[in-house]
Protein backbone atom coordinates (compact mmCIF):
# COMPACT_ATOMS: atom_id res chain seq x y z
CA UNK A 1 0.00 0.00 0.00
CA UNK A 2 1.83 3.67 -0.72
CA UNK A 3 1.74 5.74 2.38
CA UNK A 4 0.04 8.97 2.13
CA UNK A 5 1.25 11.75 4.04
CA UNK A 6 0.20 15.34 4.13
CA UNK A 7 2.62 17.80 4.60
CA UNK A 8 1.54 21.17 6.50
CA UNK A 9 3.90 23.06 8.69
CA UNK A 10 5.33 25.65 6.07
CA UNK A 11 5.93 29.19 5.47
CA UNK A 12 3.33 30.36 2.57
CA UNK A 13 7.27 32.32 1.24
CA UNK A 14 8.65 29.14 1.76
CA UNK A 15 8.72 28.37 -2.70
CA UNK A 16 10.77 31.78 -3.02
CA UNK A 17 13.31 30.42 -0.70
CA UNK A 18 14.03 26.79 -2.04
CA UNK A 19 17.60 26.32 -3.27
CA UNK A 20 18.27 25.45 -6.51
CA UNK A 21 17.12 22.22 -8.36
CA UNK A 22 20.91 21.07 -9.16
CA UNK A 23 21.55 21.94 -6.00
CA UNK A 24 18.91 19.40 -4.48
CA UNK A 25 19.51 16.32 -6.86
CA UNK A 26 23.33 16.83 -6.31
CA UNK A 27 22.87 17.01 -1.82
CA UNK A 28 20.27 13.94 -2.56
CA UNK A 29 22.29 11.46 -5.31
CA UNK A 30 19.30 11.66 -7.26
CA UNK A 31 21.17 10.56 -10.76
CA UNK A 32 18.47 9.40 -13.03
CA UNK A 33 17.87 6.04 -13.41
CA UNK A 34 16.76 4.70 -16.20
CA UNK A 35 14.33 1.98 -15.09
CA UNK A 36 12.23 4.75 -13.86
CA UNK A 37 12.00 6.63 -16.95
CA UNK A 38 13.81 9.07 -15.27
CA UNK A 39 14.84 12.22 -17.58
CA UNK A 40 14.58 15.23 -15.69
CA UNK A 41 13.51 19.06 -16.46
CA UNK A 42 15.17 21.98 -15.12
CA UNK A 43 14.64 24.79 -16.92
CA UNK A 44 12.12 27.06 -14.94
CA UNK A 45 10.61 29.40 -17.46
CA UNK A 46 10.11 25.83 -19.50
CA UNK A 47 8.59 23.89 -16.60
CA UNK A 48 5.95 27.40 -15.67
CA UNK A 49 5.29 27.09 -19.45
CA UNK A 50 3.68 23.39 -18.96
CA UNK A 51 2.91 24.30 -16.00
CA UNK A 52 0.17 26.99 -17.66
CA UNK A 53 -0.70 24.35 -20.38
CA UNK A 54 -4.02 23.60 -18.51
CA UNK A 55 -5.04 27.11 -18.33
CA UNK A 56 -4.96 28.76 -14.32
CA UNK A 57 -4.10 26.70 -11.93
CA UNK A 58 -4.92 29.08 -9.09
CA UNK A 59 -6.50 26.93 -6.42
CA UNK A 60 -6.80 24.48 -8.52
CA UNK A 61 -6.23 20.18 -7.48
CA UNK A 62 -3.75 19.01 -9.62
CA UNK A 63 -2.81 15.35 -9.96
CA UNK A 64 1.13 14.69 -10.96
CA UNK A 65 2.20 11.26 -11.38
CA UNK A 66 6.40 11.00 -11.01
CA UNK A 67 7.25 14.48 -9.35
CA UNK A 68 10.89 13.19 -9.33
CA UNK A 69 13.15 15.69 -7.86
CA UNK A 70 10.61 18.03 -8.30
CA UNK A 71 10.77 20.60 -11.19
CA UNK A 72 7.35 20.57 -12.45
CA UNK A 73 5.75 20.48 -8.66
CA UNK A 74 7.45 23.37 -7.77
CA UNK A 75 6.01 25.28 -10.96
CA UNK A 76 2.57 23.52 -10.69
CA UNK A 77 2.88 25.38 -6.53
CA UNK A 78 4.38 28.28 -8.31
CA UNK A 79 0.93 28.45 -10.15
CA UNK A 80 -0.86 28.11 -7.15
CA UNK A 81 -2.12 24.28 -7.51
CA UNK A 82 -3.04 22.09 -4.73
CA UNK A 83 -0.75 19.72 -5.57
CA UNK A 84 -0.94 15.33 -5.01
CA UNK A 85 2.05 13.85 -6.36
CA UNK A 86 3.08 9.85 -6.50
CA UNK A 87 6.18 8.63 -7.35
CA UNK A 88 7.63 5.12 -7.60
CA UNK A 89 11.30 6.11 -6.39
CA UNK A 90 11.94 5.98 -3.20
CA UNK A 91 15.42 8.35 -3.17
CA UNK A 92 13.49 11.40 -4.30
CA UNK A 93 10.86 11.30 -1.34
CA UNK A 94 13.30 13.43 1.30
CA UNK A 95 13.27 15.76 -1.12
CA UNK A 96 9.93 16.25 -2.56
CA UNK A 97 9.67 16.50 1.80
CA UNK A 98 11.07 19.68 1.93
CA UNK A 99 9.41 20.45 -0.94
CA UNK A 100 6.28 20.00 0.64
CA UNK A 101 7.59 21.92 3.67
CA UNK A 102 7.98 24.99 1.66
CA UNK A 103 4.36 24.73 -0.25
CA UNK A 104 2.16 25.46 3.07
CA UNK A 105 0.50 22.44 3.26
CA UNK A 106 -0.56 22.50 -0.38
CA UNK A 107 1.69 19.19 -1.45
CA UNK A 108 0.23 16.07 -1.08
CA UNK A 109 2.75 13.15 -1.68
CA UNK A 110 2.00 9.55 -2.19
CA UNK A 111 5.16 6.69 -2.39
CA UNK A 112 4.08 3.84 -4.65
CA UNK A 113 3.36 2.81 -8.18
CA UNK A 114 0.66 4.93 -10.66
CA UNK A 115 -0.68 2.15 -12.30
CA UNK A 116 -2.18 0.77 -9.09
CA UNK A 117 -3.69 4.27 -7.18
CA UNK A 118 -7.12 4.97 -7.44
CA UNK A 119 -6.97 8.31 -8.03
CA UNK A 120 -10.71 9.10 -7.42
CA UNK A 121 -10.60 7.78 -3.92
CA UNK A 122 -7.23 9.26 -3.07
CA UNK A 123 -7.75 12.50 -4.69
CA UNK A 124 -11.25 13.30 -3.62
CA UNK A 125 -12.40 15.60 -5.88
CA UNK A 126 -11.76 16.22 -10.15
CA UNK A 127 -8.30 17.08 -11.01
CA UNK A 128 -6.22 18.26 -14.08
CA UNK A 129 -3.66 15.70 -14.64
CA UNK A 130 0.05 16.99 -15.25
CA UNK A 131 3.06 15.26 -16.08
CA UNK A 132 5.92 14.42 -17.19
CA UNK A 133 5.31 10.42 -17.39
CA UNK A 134 8.01 8.03 -17.09
CA UNK A 135 8.22 6.79 -21.04
CA UNK A 136 8.22 2.99 -19.64
CA UNK A 137 4.10 3.36 -18.22
CA UNK A 138 3.18 6.29 -20.25
CA UNK A 139 1.01 5.06 -22.78
CA UNK A 140 -0.58 2.83 -20.39
CA UNK A 141 -1.40 5.55 -17.94
CA UNK A 142 -2.77 7.19 -21.21
CA UNK A 143 -5.30 4.54 -22.03
CA UNK A 144 -5.93 3.93 -18.63
CA UNK A 145 -7.59 7.86 -17.99
CA UNK A 146 -9.00 7.74 -21.32
CA UNK A 147 -11.33 4.73 -20.90
CA UNK A 148 -12.38 6.26 -17.28
CA UNK A 149 -15.64 4.98 -16.59
CA UNK A 150 -17.86 6.46 -15.87
CA UNK A 151 -17.72 9.51 -18.39
CA UNK A 152 -17.00 12.58 -17.88
CA UNK A 153 -14.51 11.39 -15.89
CA UNK A 154 -12.79 12.32 -12.51
CA UNK A 155 -10.10 14.53 -14.14
CA UNK A 156 -10.27 17.48 -15.98
CA UNK A 157 -7.98 17.54 -18.26
CA UNK A 158 -4.35 16.24 -19.14
CA UNK A 159 -1.33 18.08 -19.96
CA UNK A 160 1.21 15.48 -20.57
CA UNK A 161 4.65 14.82 -21.93
CA UNK A 162 5.25 12.17 -24.56
CA UNK A 163 7.76 11.03 -26.53
CA UNK A 164 7.08 13.37 -30.00
CA UNK A 165 6.19 9.91 -31.75
CA UNK A 166 3.88 8.79 -29.02
CA UNK A 167 2.08 12.61 -29.38
CA UNK A 168 1.43 12.23 -33.55
CA UNK A 169 0.23 8.93 -32.84
CA UNK A 170 -2.82 10.29 -30.67
CA UNK A 171 -3.14 13.12 -32.43
CA UNK A 172 -2.94 11.25 -35.98
CA UNK A 173 -6.19 11.69 -38.92
CA UNK A 174 -7.38 8.53 -40.85
CA UNK A 175 -4.72 7.58 -43.72
CA UNK A 176 -1.50 8.18 -42.20
CA UNK A 177 1.02 5.89 -40.60
CA UNK A 178 0.83 7.18 -36.94
CA UNK A 179 -2.94 7.10 -37.04
CA UNK A 180 -4.14 3.86 -34.42
CA UNK A 181 -5.81 2.21 -31.54
CA UNK A 182 -4.49 5.51 -29.40
CA UNK A 183 -6.10 7.67 -32.06
CA UNK A 184 -9.24 6.49 -31.80
CA UNK A 185 -8.97 6.25 -28.12
CA UNK A 186 -8.24 9.69 -27.27
CA UNK A 187 -10.29 11.46 -30.20
CA UNK A 188 -13.53 9.63 -29.55
CA UNK A 189 -14.73 11.59 -26.77
CA UNK A 190 -11.72 14.12 -26.34
CA UNK A 191 -10.40 16.87 -28.98
CA UNK A 192 -6.28 15.85 -28.21
CA UNK A 193 -3.56 18.83 -29.34
CA UNK A 194 0.11 19.11 -29.43
CA UNK A 195 0.86 22.20 -26.75
CA UNK A 196 4.61 22.38 -26.22
CA UNK A 197 7.71 20.58 -28.23
CA UNK A 198 10.84 20.19 -26.78
CA UNK A 199 14.28 18.98 -28.04
CA UNK A 200 16.19 16.30 -26.35
CA UNK A 201 18.57 18.85 -24.60
CA UNK A 202 15.81 20.21 -22.39
CA UNK A 203 16.08 17.15 -20.65
CA UNK A 204 18.64 15.77 -18.32
CA UNK A 205 20.15 13.32 -19.33
CA UNK A 206 18.78 13.83 -22.96
CA UNK A 207 16.51 11.51 -24.42
CA UNK A 208 17.36 9.98 -27.67
CA UNK A 209 14.41 11.82 -29.57
CA UNK A 210 12.21 14.67 -29.42
CA UNK A 211 9.37 15.24 -27.03
CA UNK A 212 5.84 16.89 -26.73
CA UNK A 213 2.96 17.59 -24.34
CA UNK A 214 -0.17 16.78 -25.25
CA UNK A 215 -3.26 18.45 -24.19
CA UNK A 216 -6.57 16.61 -23.66
CA UNK A 217 -9.86 18.08 -22.64
CA UNK A 218 -12.96 15.56 -22.51
CA UNK A 219 -15.98 15.99 -24.33
CA UNK A 220 -19.15 14.81 -24.49
CA UNK A 221 -19.28 10.76 -25.29
CA UNK A 222 -21.34 9.51 -27.94
CA UNK A 223 -24.51 7.95 -26.87
CA UNK A 224 -24.67 3.84 -26.59
CA UNK A 225 -21.33 3.18 -27.10
CA UNK A 226 -19.43 1.55 -23.95
CA UNK A 227 -15.86 2.02 -23.69
CA UNK A 228 -14.83 -1.70 -23.82
CA UNK A 229 -16.62 -1.71 -27.42
CA UNK A 230 -14.56 0.79 -28.73
CA UNK A 231 -11.38 -0.94 -26.89
CA UNK A 232 -12.22 -4.18 -28.05
CA UNK A 233 -13.16 -3.82 -32.29
CA UNK A 234 -9.97 -1.11 -32.26
CA UNK A 235 -7.35 -3.81 -30.38
CA UNK A 236 -9.25 -6.27 -33.21
CA UNK A 237 -8.88 -3.39 -36.18
CA UNK A 238 -5.54 -2.40 -35.45
CA UNK A 239 -4.31 -6.00 -34.30
CA UNK A 240 -3.70 -6.74 -37.95
CA UNK A 241 -3.65 -3.18 -39.44
CA UNK A 242 -2.45 -4.04 -43.23
CA UNK A 243 -5.45 -6.77 -43.43
CA UNK A 244 -9.05 -5.77 -45.11
CA UNK A 245 -11.62 -4.98 -42.18
CA UNK A 246 -12.93 -8.70 -42.74
CA UNK A 247 -10.41 -10.73 -42.12
CA UNK A 248 -9.02 -8.35 -39.01
CA UNK A 249 -12.02 -8.66 -37.55
CA UNK A 250 -12.68 -12.46 -37.99
CA UNK A 251 -10.48 -12.51 -34.80
CA UNK A 252 -13.23 -10.50 -32.42
CA UNK A 253 -16.72 -12.52 -31.70
CA UNK A 254 -19.78 -10.99 -33.47
CA UNK A 255 -17.23 -8.62 -35.40
CA UNK A 256 -18.13 -9.64 -39.37
CA UNK A 257 -22.16 -9.22 -37.88
CA UNK A 258 -21.27 -5.50 -36.37
CA UNK A 259 -18.93 -4.86 -39.45
CA UNK A 260 -22.15 -5.54 -41.94
CA UNK A 261 -25.01 -4.24 -39.66
CA UNK A 262 -22.80 -1.17 -40.12
CA UNK A 263 -22.77 -1.10 -43.78
CA UNK A 264 -18.83 -0.40 -43.44
CA UNK A 265 -17.17 -1.99 -46.49
CA UNK A 266 -15.11 -5.09 -45.36
CA UNK A 267 -12.62 -4.77 -47.70
CA UNK A 268 -11.54 -1.53 -46.47
CA UNK A 269 -8.49 -1.19 -43.81
CA UNK A 270 -8.55 0.00 -40.17
CA UNK A 271 -6.60 3.17 -40.79
CA UNK A 272 -8.55 4.07 -43.52
CA UNK A 273 -11.50 4.06 -41.03
CA UNK A 274 -12.72 7.60 -39.84
CA UNK A 275 -13.26 8.17 -35.75
CA UNK A 276 -16.75 8.50 -36.35
CA UNK A 277 -17.10 4.95 -38.59
CA UNK A 278 -14.76 3.07 -34.98
CA UNK A 279 -17.75 4.63 -33.03
CA UNK A 280 -20.58 3.35 -35.32
CA UNK A 281 -18.87 0.02 -35.33
CA UNK A 282 -18.49 -0.51 -31.86
CA UNK A 283 -21.72 0.81 -31.55
CA UNK A 284 -23.27 -2.48 -33.71
CA UNK A 285 -20.47 -4.55 -31.74
CA UNK A 286 -22.03 -3.83 -28.84
CA UNK A 287 -25.87 -4.15 -29.44
CA UNK A 288 -25.46 -7.62 -31.01
CA UNK A 289 -22.69 -8.85 -28.63
N1 LIG B 1 8.67 15.27 -13.02
C1 LIG B 1 10.12 15.16 -13.09
C2 LIG B 1 10.66 16.15 -14.11
O1 LIG B 1 9.86 16.60 -14.96
O2 LIG B 1 11.84 16.46 -14.07
C3 LIG B 1 10.56 13.74 -13.41
C4 LIG B 1 10.00 13.15 -14.69
S1 LIG B 1 10.70 11.58 -15.11
C5 LIG B 1 10.44 11.57 -16.87
C6 LIG B 1 9.47 10.39 -14.61
C7 LIG B 1 9.29 10.18 -13.11
O3 LIG B 1 8.27 9.18 -12.90
C8 LIG B 1 10.51 9.69 -12.38
O4 LIG B 1 10.70 10.46 -11.22
C9 LIG B 1 10.19 8.23 -12.00
O5 LIG B 1 10.83 7.79 -10.82
C10 LIG B 1 8.69 8.28 -11.86
N2 LIG B 1 8.01 7.00 -12.11
C11 LIG B 1 8.37 6.01 -12.97
N3 LIG B 1 7.45 5.01 -12.97
C12 LIG B 1 6.50 5.38 -12.07
C13 LIG B 1 5.30 4.77 -11.63
N4 LIG B 1 4.88 3.60 -12.12
N5 LIG B 1 4.56 5.40 -10.68
C14 LIG B 1 4.97 6.61 -10.18
N6 LIG B 1 6.09 7.24 -10.58
C15 LIG B 1 6.85 6.64 -11.52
Amino acid sequence: MPSNARLTDALPSGLTALPPLREVIARHGLTAKKAFGQNFLFDSNLLDKLARVPGPLSGARVYEVGPGPGGLTRALLRAGADVTAVEMDKRCLPALAELGDAAAGRLTLIEGDAMRIDEPAVLGAPAHIVANLPYNVGTALLVRWLTADPWPPWWLSLSLMFQKEVAERIIAAPDSDAYGRLSVLAQWRSRPRIALSLPPRAFIPPPKVDSAVVHIVPTQAPEGVPVKAVERVTAAAFGQRRKMLRASLKALSGGLEALSASGIDGARRAETLTVDEFVALARCWSKLS
